[in-house]
C-alpha cells in the first residue's frame, strides 16, 4: 500500500517516481525530436508537410507532445501550479535548450493574458515559461503587447460586430520597444490549432516587420493521421 499521491493526476504512486506515479512519469518525456513546422514527431530532419508551416512564425519549438496523459500533466500544472510538479514540467533536456539557443533571439515575449484569465488561474503560465527560458538562455523578457480591455469588452456585446471586427484590435502595441530587435521568440502554454499566436505574429509583423519564432510547453500535431500514426 502506498501513502503517496500523484502530483498530477492524484492517483496513487510508488515511492520511486514521485512525485509522479509511473503513468505519469513515463508520459512526461521531453523530446526534440518534434518538428518545428507541423509539430509531428515523424518528421525527422526535413519536415513530410512543409506546406502546414504556421506563418508568418518561422518555427514553433514545443519540449512536449501535447496529447493524451501528456496532455493531462500539463493542463494539471497550468490549473494548479506548484514546485514539484514545475521541477518536472521545466526538465527540458539539452538537445532542446540547444535547439533554442541557436537560434539566437533577441528578445522572448509571453503571450499576454486577459485580467480575467488570471482571476481565474492565479498564475501566468506564459510568463512562467518566458522567465526560465529568458534565465537559461540569457535573452531579456520584453512585452510590448497589452489587452485593449475597452475594444475586448464591446466586442462581446454584439456577435455580428465582433465578427466584423478585426479581432487583432483587442490589443495594443508598443513598437519603440522592439527598436533594433530583429528576431523574437513568442512563448504560450499550448499550441493547438495555433489561432492565437499565428494572429499575434500577423499583428506584430503588421506593425514591425520582424522574424518570429515560438515556444510553447506543448504542441498537438497538425496532421491527423500523423496523430493516428502515433496511436
Ligand atoms: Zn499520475
Ligand atoms: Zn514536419
Amino acid at each position: 500500500m502506498s501513502l503517496f499521491c500523484c502530483v498530477a493526476c492524484e492517483k496513487k504512486a510508488t515511492w520511486k517516481y514521485l512525485p509522479l506515479c509511473r503513468s505519469c512519469h513515463l508520459a512526461l518525456k521531453p523530446t526534440n525530436s518534434i518538428c518545428v513546422i507541423c509539430g509531428s514527431p515523424l518528421c525527422k530532419k526535413e519536415c513530410r508537410f512543409p506546406w502546414l508551416q504556421p506563418y508568418p512564425i518561422e518555427k514553433v519549438h514545443a519540449p512536449f507532445l501535447s496529447l493524451g496523459r501528456t496532455h493531462e500533466i500539463l493542463k494539471a500544472w497550468k490549473k494548479k501550479p506548484g514546485p514539484q510538479l514545475e521541477r518536472q514540467i521545466f526538465n527540458w533536456n539539452h538537445d532542446f535548450w540547444t535547439q533554442l539557443a541557436v537560434e539566437n533571439f533577441q528578445s522572448i515575449i509571453p503571450v499576454p493574458q486577459h485580467l480575467n484569465r488570471w482571476n481565474q488561474l492565479k498564475h501566468h503560465p506564459s510568463h512562467e515559461i518566458a522567465r526560465r527560458t529568458s534565465i537559461k538562455l540569457n535573452i531579456p523578457i520584453i512585452e510590448p503587447l497589452t489587452f485593449n480591455q475597452k475594444i475586448t469588452n464591446a466586442a462581446k456585446k454584439n456577435r455580428s460586430e465582433r465578427l466584423q471586427m478585426n479581432t487583432l484590435l483587442k490589443w495594443s502595441f508598443s513598437k519603440h520597444k522592439l527598436e533594433l530587435v530583429k528576431k523574437i521568440l513568442i512563448v504560450d502554454d499550448f499550441y493547438t490549432s495555433g489561432g492565437t499566436l499565428k494572429n499575434i505574429s500577423r499583428f506584430i509583423q503588421q506593425e514591425y516587420p520582424i522574424q518570429i519564432q515560438a515556444l510553447v510547453l506543448g504542441r498537438r500535431p497538425l496532421y491527423d493521421s500523423s496523430t493516428s500514426e502515433l496511436a
